[in-house]
């Protein structure tokens, strides 16, 4: 992987990518003799993986390699205090799974009480998770939208997922929620949904949001997240898409309501974007936004 942390925590990542990286690494371990460990005569210099907490080793910084430097999950070894290698959290993990879907599977009682912290990120930086969802999927989240995916996001209690992080809050808010109604739903042009609509013949209205359209007719179409799935490339660069159905009622079917599929589609997403965002100095708050989060989280 490209980026470590130092404590199960939900903190933002240090990235190998950055300048002074083997400078930071020791600044940051300092005497700890936990992160510095002799594992069968050979030096080792420890973090944790940002995905999965598990220990991983720092590679090519110590010690030449003819690839560029990173970490690995140093199976089997222990940080003492700070975190046991966990088996069935590696073999979840992205970083070594490095294709897969993210799953809906909660994580057990005894660490609940540790997602209650990425919870609290999610309330307290709820207008920039909705501000991320806007800019990357294109779909245009109307106050009325951020009440809807707030209060999803509790009663669905997304933040126990066992593959939630800090990282994908925004992805989880819509993953976790089971679509909207295409009807009058606010799109940004020259978006992958954009495009699709269009497509589909859908009529679409210039909106009064700049750069804009609004859906005019839909009988009851509605946009759903279906999946969120990664990939890790040989570069260890992690990919992640959001996959959307679009939707609409079984004529056919006359008793209950049920759908047909219409179309379906990727966007890609960057969840290392939202890290970053919660630490942003100049971000403007947007208050109605995160007034819905106080009211429902
Ligand atoms: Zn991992």
């Amino acid at each position: 992987m490209k980026e470590i942390k130092f404590t199960t925590n939900y903190e933002p990542v240090l990235s190998f990518a950055e300048e002074d990286f083997k400078t930071k690494y020791e600044e940051r371990v300092g005497n700890n003799p936990g992160y510095i460990q002799v594992v069968s005569g050979e030096t080792k210099h420890l973090a944790l993986c940002p995905r999965c907490n598990n220990p991983v080793a720092i590679l090519g910084i110590y010690k030449k390699i003819d690839v560029a430097p990173h970490a690995r999950h140093a199976k089997g070894i222990n940080i003492p205090n700070v975190v046991q290698y966990d088996e069935y959290k590696f073999q979840h993990c992205p970083y070594h799974k490095k294709r897969a879907n993210y799953i809906k599977e909660y994580v057990s009682e005894t660490e609940e009480p540790q997602r209650q912290e990425l919870f609290k990120i999610v309330k307290e930086h709820y207008d920039k998770a909705i501000y991320l969802l806007q800019e990357e999927t294109g779909i245009y989240i109307t106050l009325k939208m951020a009440e809807t995916l707030a209060e999803n996001y509790v009663i669905m209690r997304a933040y126990n997922y066992i593959d939630a992080t800090i990282y994908n809050i925004p992805w989880y808010l819509i993953y976790s929620f089971n679509g909207f109604p295409l009807y009058h739903m606010i799109i940004r042009k020259n978006t992958t949904l954009y495009r699709h609509l269009i497509q589909l013949g859908f009529d679409l209205k210039n909106s009064k949001i700049k750069g804009h359209v609004y859906v005019e007719n839909s009988e009851g179409y509605l946009l759903t997240a279906t999946n969120y799935r990664y990939v890790v490339d040989k570069n260890d660069n992690l990919k992640e898409w959001l996959d959307f159905s679009i939707i609409r009622p079984d004529v056919t079917v006359t008793d209950t309501l049920l759908y047909v599929s219409v179309d379906r589609f990727s966007v890609s997403v960057d969840s290392y974007h939202f890290g970053n965002l919660i630490n942003y100095q100049n971000w403007s708050l947007r208050q109605n936004v995160l007034d819905i989060a106080k009211r429902y989280m």
